[in-house]
């Protein structure tokens, strides 16, 4: 399992509308929220093709006009029945590993995008208190594997062509092979 947390400071903001905000951001992702106190919560988004499940626990603290916000998050693979770390998830979960979505740093990336998002999401917040600023949507881990297979189906379209007379890789404009000179 893969987790990170960090913490942040935010200054003469209201607590109060930090945390709503806060909640539309991870509801953007499609995480599930599940209030725990009046400023804790927890949320979790699970990827059924992946087996990959996604949990975050959000509380804050205000101190007059500071509010100190914790973030967890959390990522692993469920379906396996064990609490595999996610390299080892790796190997026990092939279709992933063809469509090559899930190594242990596509779990990290996704983890910093979406900490990243998320603290910028609230900075903004914070520094326009008067504004209704919309939480952005980032790619569901669905999403991203889609966008991987669609560019290795390209990526496959686009392969080398090679010379039928001698075999040289060729390139894709030349009109003659430039090892044995045969027509192309
Ligand atoms: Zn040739």
């Amino acid at each position: 399992m893969l987790e990170k947390r960090e913490q942040r400071n935010f200054q003469g903001v209201d607590i109060k509308k930090l945390h709503a905000k806060s909640m539309e951001f991870w509801r953007n992702q499609l995480f599930n929220i599940i209030p725990l106190t009046e400023y804790a919560y927890r949320g979790e988004h699970f990827t059924p093709r992946l087996g990959l499940q996604r949990k975050i626990f959000v509380s804050m603290a205000g101190n007059g006009n500071n509010v100190l916000i914790d973030l967890t998050f959390s990522a692993e693979i469920t379906e396996t029945g064990a609490v595999a770390g996610a390299i080892g998830a790796v190997l026990l979960f092939p279709v992933a590993v063809a469509v090559g979505a899930v190594s242990y740093f596509e779990y990290e990336n996704d983890a910093n995008n979406l900490m990243r998002a998320f603290w910028e999401y609230m900075t903004l917040v914070a520094d326009s208190p008067d504004k209704n600023i919309v939480a952005p949507v980032l790619p569901t881990p669905e999403q991203q594997v889609a966008m991987t297979e669609n560019r290795q189906q390209m990526e496959q379209s686009q392969s080398a062509l090679y010379c039928s007379q001698c075999g040289a890789k060729l390139d894709r404009e030349s009109k003659f092979c430039k090892y044995c000179g045969s027509k192309v």
